[in-house]
C-alpha cells in the first residue's frame, strides 16, 4: 500500500548532518549569510532553502512539516506553537474586515468562541450551521463568504463532514474549505477529499505524549508562503512558530502515529460496543446505527478503523460527574481534557470543552448535560477496562 500515510510519512526518512538517526535540532533563532545581497534576497522571498530567522523557517521545523505533508499529501505545511494558532492564522490570512465565514455548529469550544466572540471585533460575521446539512451549508453562504469550516468528525457531537460534497460547495462559490483533522489523523484524508486547508492541533494524537500544545496547517505552497510572507502573512507578523526543540520531539513521535491510531480505533470500537449491546445511549461513528456511519465508511481510510473518540450520555451533569470520579479511581484513566493520549482521558463537554458554547446553542445542537467524551487510551487489557467501567456505570 504505497498510498497509504504511513508509508509515504516513511518514505521522509533521512539520516542526520552526522549519520543521526534523528533530525538534528537547530538551536538558532538567527541565521549567518555570506553576503548582504544574499540576505537582501532572502527578505524579498528570492532565496529558496535559505534560512533567515527561526520565526520564518527553522531546519529542524522544516524536517517536521515535510513529513506533515507528506503525511497528508499536500505541498506544504507549516507548525505552529498550538491547534488554536494553526486554525486562526489560517482563517486571519483568508479573511478581511466585512468577511463572512459558514461554520459547523459543534466545533472544539475554543473555536467556538475565536469566531463568535473574537473574529467580530474585525467585523467578520459567522453562520453556524449544522454541517451535515448541506442545504443548511448552501443557504447560509453570502456574496461575502469566503470560508466555510469544519470538523472531520466534529467535536465533541461525532457528527461526520461530508468533506467530497462540502468541497464541491467551496468550488461552486469560490470558498476556501478548511477542515480540522485533529480527531482523525490518518484514518481521513481531508486533502484527498477536496480541502484547502487541512489544520491540526498537534497536542492531540498526532504528537500522543501530552507533553506539549502545538499545531499544523498543511496546504498549498502558495498558501503556506503567503501565511509566512514578511510583509502580509499572518504567521510571520502574529509570530506563533513552534519551537524547534519541540519540533524535533513530535517529529519522533509520528512515526509511531499509524500504530496508535490502529490500536486507539480497535479499543474505541470495544468500549463502543459493549455500551451499545447494553442499550446505554453510545455516540460512536463506527457504531452502524450511527447517522452518519455509511458516508465514514466511504471518506475514511480502512486501515485506521472509527478513531479513539466515543461519548456517552448519562443523562445529567451529576451522573457524568460520579462516572469520570468514579473512572479516574478505579485508574481507568484521567478527568482531563485533551485527547489522543495513551492513558483514556474523560471530561463532561458541556462545561468543558464545550463550556465557550452558550447554553440555549447547546440545546440547539443536541449536547446534553450528561455527554461523557472518551478518548480511548492504548489499553492492553481493553476487556479489563470494560469490567471496571461496566461496574461504575450499574453503580452512579
Ligand atoms: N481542534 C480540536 C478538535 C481540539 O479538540 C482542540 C483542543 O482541544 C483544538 C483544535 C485546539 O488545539 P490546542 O489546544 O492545541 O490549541
Amino acid at each position: 500500500m504505497n498510498n497509504d500515510p504511513a508509508s509515504r510519512l516513511q518514505k521522509t526518512l533521512t539520516t542526520g548532518q552526522f549519520k543521526g538517526v534523528n533530525t538534528a535540532i537547530t538551536d538558532s533563532a538567527t541565521f549567518a549569510f555570506d553576503d548582504a545581497y544574499a540576505m537582501t534576497d532572502c527578505f524579498q522571498g528570492k532565496s529558496e532553502g535559505a534560512f533567515l530567522y527561526s520565526r520564518h523557517w527553522n531546519p529542524t521545523s522544516i524536517a517536521l512539516t515535510n513529513a506533515l505533508a507528506a503525511m497528508e499529501n499536500t505541498e506544504s505545511a507549516w507548525v505552529t506553537g498550538s491547534g488554536m494558532a494553526a486554525i486562526t492564522s489560517a482563517i486571519l490570512q483568508i479573511c478581511n474586515t466585512g468577511d463572512h465565514i459558514v461554520s459547523s455548529v459543534t466545533t472544539y469550544g475554543g473555536t467556538f468562541a475565536f469566531l463568535k466572540n473574537y473574529l467580530p471585533k474585525f467585523n467578520i460575521d459567522v453562520s453556524c450551521v449544522d454541517i451535515t446539512d448541506l442545504d443548511a451549508v448552501k443557504a447560509a453562504i453570502r456574496p461575502t463568504t469566503r470560508i466555510i469550516y469544519t470538523e472531520s468528525i466534529t467535536n465533541p457531537l461525532m457528527q461526520v463532514s461530508d468533506i467530497p460534497a462540502l468541497s464541491e460547495i467551496a468550488k461552486e462559490n469560490k470558498l476556501k474549505l478548511l477542515v480540522d483533522n485533529t480527531f482523525t489523523p490518518m484514518m481521513i484524508n481531508p486533502t484527498e477529499l477536496g480541502a484547502d486547508v487541512t489544520l491540526y492541533s498537534m497536542t492531540k494524537f498526532i504528537n500522543g505524549k501530552n507533553d506539549c500544545v502545538a499545531g499544523a496547517i498543511c496546504g498549498s505552497s502558495e498558501f503556506i508562503n503567503e501565511l509566512i510572507d514578511v510583509n502580509t502573512g499572518t504567521c510571520m507578523l502574529l509570530g506563533p512558530a513552534l519551537d524547534p526543540i519541540r519540533a524535533s520531539s513530535i517529529h519522533k513521535n509520528l512515526f509511531t502515529l499509524h500504530i496508535r491510531m490502529q490500536k486507539h480505533s480497535r479499543n474505541a470500537a470495544y468500549i463502543a460496543g459493549k455500551m451499545d449491546r447494553q442499550g446505554l445511549k453510545v455516540n460512536y461513528p463506527g457504531l452502524s446505527r450511527h447517522p452518519q456511519h455509511e458516508l465514514l465508511k466511504k471518506i475514511m481510510n480502512p486501515a485506521y478503523g472509527f478513531g479513539g473518540l466515543l461519548s456517552i450520555d448519562v443523562g445529567s451533569t451529576e451522573k457524568a460527574n460520579k462516572l469520570m470520579v468514579g473512572m479516574q479511581d478505579k485508574g481507568i484513566g484521567y478527568l482531563a481534557v485533551s485527547l489522543g493520549y495513551f492513558k483514556t482521558l474523560f471530561s463532561n463537554s458541556s462545561s468543558s470543552t464545550s463550556s465557550e458554547v452558550p447554553g440555549d446553542v447547546q440545546d440547539k445542537m443536541g449536547l446534553s448535560r450528561g455527554l461523557v467524551r472518551f478518548s480511548v487510551g492504548l489499553d492492553h487489557d481493553i476487556e479489563q477496562t470494560w469490567e471496571t467501567i461496566e461496574a461504575i456505570l450499574s453503580d452512579i
